[in-house]
């Protein structure tokens, strides 16, 4: 079997280091899309809401009502607006706003350069106006930027727009809106934040994934994923292993079998033997090693596993099967 345990201290010191950047705990927004980053739905949201985070982001509206209890706003980031008091709808074109049911909380997200969802900015005016059509609840404004990980100009000319875009929604005599464009590797790299709210992952996760070039902050990384032992055998040199005998031992050795493959999420081209001495292919449910543990410790470090087989922690992490027993520790 394979499991998972999530560290709740290194997420509580994870917490603490955003929210030093945040200047508070309330400005916090964690993203829990995609079963919280393959972390757990309600396991992270539940351990959030004990810690004092108030707002979460989502996907779809499935997954807010699964966490609905656990704070006391959810954006979503992708779906169809509906009313109700504690979810907010991210609004990404003009047909979004058409589409929503009537008095809906919604956010308007302008698209300042990453070109994916969003209105333009030359689109501003009609929206407003759509909006107040539809008397719709305008509570949020906010933009994502396309390259807050590295070092230019791209991350201060995005803002700049954003910020003209505030500019004009207060002049327009809204109130109470809240602003926000900040990811992880944005905030991680701010040095003065000015917006009401930040929307943060991967940080909260345990990663800094901003580039080299940044004063790093700490985090901690906080999921560890464990494979139990099936079975165990010796093998004599010249023996094959696994799907198509890929491995062929070179010398008589000890193999397990654990129970952990590209069905739970440890993708098939995570293997190698240079990695924990990944015998042969990973099969569905399977991997062979050249130990006999118990159980093993896959990894307690997406990025270490990311960087070795040319991918990001994010798809390391958000791979990882719904199914795997997770607990908190
Ligand atoms: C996923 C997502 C985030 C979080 O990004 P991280 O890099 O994980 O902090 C923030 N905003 C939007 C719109 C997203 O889709």
């Amino acid at each position: 079997m394979a499991y998972i345990k999530i560290d709740k201290e290194a997420f509580a010191f994870n917490l603490k280091a955003i929210a030093k950047q945040t200047g508070s705990l309330d400005k916090i927004a964690i993203v829990l899309k995609d079963n919280a980053y393959g972390h757990g739905l309600l396991l992270m949201a539940q351990l959030s809401s004990s810690l004092g985070i108030k707002h979460a982001v989502v996907k779809n509206l499935a997954e807010a009502k699964e966490i609905r209890e656990c704070f006391k706003t959810i954006l979503i980031l992708n779906d169809k607006a509906i009313y109700d008091s504690k979810y907010f709808f991210a609004i990404n074109s003009l047909q979004d706003i058409k589409n929503t049911q009537k008095h809906s909380n919604i956010e308007l997200k302008i698209d300042t350069g990453m070109g994916r969802n969003g209105i333009a900015i030359s689109e501003f005016d009609e929206a407003i106006d759509l909006i107040k059509e539809k008397r719709l609840h305008l509570r949020g404004v906010m933009t994502h930027f396309r390259s807050s990980d590295v070092l230019s100009s791209e991350f201060f000319w995005q803002y700049k727009k954003f910020e003209s875009i505030k500019t004009r929604i207060k002049n327009l005599g809204y109130v109470n809106i809240r602003f926000h464009s900040h990811n992880s590797s944005a905030i991680l790299r701010s040095k003065k934040f000015n917006d009401d709210l930040v929307r943060v992952g991967i940080g909260l996760y345990g990663y800094n994934e901003l580039d080299k070039a940044f004063e790093s902050i700490k985090l901690k990384p906080i999921l560890s994923l464990y494979a139990q032992k099936t079975t165990s055998r010796k093998i004599k040199k010249g023996e094959r292993l696994g799907y198509g005998g890929d491995f062929i031992a070179p010398h008589s050795m000890s193999v397990s079998c654990y129970a952990m493959g590209y069905g739970d999420g440890w993708q098939r081209t995570f293997s190698s033997t240079q990695f924990h001495q990944i015998l042969g292919r990973v099969s569905m449910d399977f991997i062979l090693l050249n130990t006999s543990k118990p159980e093993v410790c896959i990894f307690d470090n997406a990025q270490t596993i990311a960087n070795k087989f040319d991918t990001i922690s994010y798809e390391v992490l958000t791979s990882l099967s719904k199914d795997i027993n997770r607990i908190v520790l």
